[in-house]
């Protein structure tokens, strides 16, 4: 599924989204939930700036500048679970959300793929889905019953499509950090991280799933999730960390690398 693909010649922005609101039937509340979060988050956030928490708005703007993407507001918020996320609002300036516990958690190097991870969400345009995916997890706490009520009228289709752009946007992290190990998440850890055995158990996760049970297990845990599994991530983006394109597009790269490092 595409964010735009609907929309036909000759149609303003405001019939496209009347046209979307009416299948997802949920247009209206998902736009006041989104408005709710937008003021919550200004509200209680700390916005990122060269004169506020400096080394995470370079981090930002060096991540941009390699993926080629207007940069959006970086917030840091308050709160002990490790998450970031993206909101595009329509007509405002999209933003990144970043919570302080996975500041601690992650090191700067792996802070900035995940920052990357985002900038994907924003460079491919995934906005108003993910934004809504985005309501679908965190709206209940804003408004109780609405994340429930959107869950309820959210087609299997987006969900497995939004698995899908995760997936791309890993590729965007990859494409700044330029390590795949930098998804482990526990900078204490991260040298005896063993890629290998990672990738091992993703292997055996397909031979347990490649049975007709193992296969109906398998699609009825992650049909409703809007992130693949972490074990299936890891041999996406290690697959494509060997791939022709990413060495090729490396390649390219490297003039501008020798560039920033001057
Ligand atoms: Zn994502």
């Amino acid at each position: 599924m595409e964010p735009h693909s609907r929309r036909k010649k000759g149609e303003s922005d405001k019939e496209e989204e009347d046209e979307r609101s009416s299948d997802l039937g949920v247009f209206n509340i998902g736009s006041i939930a989104e408005q709710v979060m937008f003021l919550e988050n200004i509200g209680t956030s700390l916005l990122v700036s060269k004169n506020q928490l400096p080394e995470l708005h370079q981090l930002m703007l060096e991540a941009a500048e390699i993926l080629n993407v207007e940069p959006p507001d970086l917030y840091v918020r308050q709160s002990p679970t490790p998450n970031a996320y993206t909101l595009a609002i329509s007509g405002k300036r999209p933003f990144v959300v970043v919570h302080t516990s996975l500041i601690e958690l992650l090191s700067r190097k792996e802070l900035q793929a995940v920052m990357a991870h985002e900038l994907g969400h924003l460079k491919c345009d995934h906005g108003l889905w993910l934004t809504y995916a985005n309501i679908l997890s965190l709206g209940a706490y804003v408004i109780p019953g609405v994340g429930g009520f959107i869950a309820s009228s959210i087609e299997e289709q987006l969900t497995r499509w939004l698995r899908a752009a995760e997936l791309t946007c890993d590729r965007a992290a990859l494409l700044v950090a330029q390590d795949p190990k930098l998804s482990g998440g526990c900078p204490s850890l991260v040298d005896q991280l063993n890629v290998d055995a990672f990738l091992e158990q993703a292997r055996s996760y397909d031979k347990a799933s490649s049975s007709p049970m193992g296969w109906y297990i398998s699609n009825a845990q992650t049909r409703q999730l809007s992130h693949p599994l972490p074990v299936l991530r890891a041999r996406e983006i290690d697959e494509w960390s060997r791939s022709r394109e990413y060495n090729s597009l490396m390649k390219q790269a490297m003039p501008m690398n020798t560039l920033h490092k001057a």
